[in-house]
């Protein structure tokens, strides 16, 4: 089983780079039947979310835009809680269908607290896609339309993801052993 190294710790490979790009083909596939003749607005969460992100909209058909937005700091092994206002959110979201890219949804805490600010502003609909989410962390609950992987409540690197700002750079993702 393939190993990295980051930091002081050691993950484990959990998913291939070819089973990711197999399943955010389907989810790029289900987004373009999904918004056949619509104009949707991505918005994707950096930092963790660029690889996804960039992944996902190259397989985009429809006519599509994105804007790359930064909302929540993330330390260590666990969530702060902090949650940081937008940065980056220059376009006007009225009547817009906006799909949101996120990275990872853990507790939903930060979705929980940016997605009232997106209301105010009048889009069209709003959805999410998240690469992975961790159901067993959930404590606030948010609307996940596309989900790449349900996963289990373990610290996950690669893929975009980070370890105190290391690891981002695989196309696989790896486990904490
Ligand atoms: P939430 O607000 O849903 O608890 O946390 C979402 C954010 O926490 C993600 O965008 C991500 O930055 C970070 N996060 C949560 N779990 C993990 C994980 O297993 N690995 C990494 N690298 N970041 C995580």
């Amino acid at each position: 089983m393939a190993t990295i190294r980051v930091h002081d710790r050691v993950f484990t490979e959990y998913l291939s780079a070819a089973v990711i790009q197999e399943r955010v083909t389907a989810l790029a596939t289900q987004i373009n039947e999904d918004y056949a003749g619509k104009k949707p607005l991505f918005l994707a969460i950096l930092n963790g979310s660029f690889m996804f992100a960039a992944d996902l909209f190259k397989q985009i058909r429809v006519e599509a835009e994105i804007s790359f937005i930064k909302i929540a700091s993330y330390q260590g092994m666990r969530s702060t809680g902090q949650v940081v206002t937008s940065i980056g959110m220059e376009q006007d979201l009225h009547e817009r269908e906006l799909i949101i890219v996120e990275d990872i949804v853990d507790t939903g805490k930060t979705l929980h607290h940016f997605l009232p600010s997106l209301q105010q502003q009048q889009p069209a609909s709003i959805r999410i896609a998240t690469f992975l989410h961790k159901p067993e962390a959930t404590t606030f609950e948010v609307p996940l339309d596309y989900v790449g992987f349900s996963i289990p409540n373990k610290f996950v690197v690669g893929y975009g993801l980070d370890y105190d700002g290391m690891g981002r750079n695989y196309g696989a993702l790896y486990q904490l052993v």
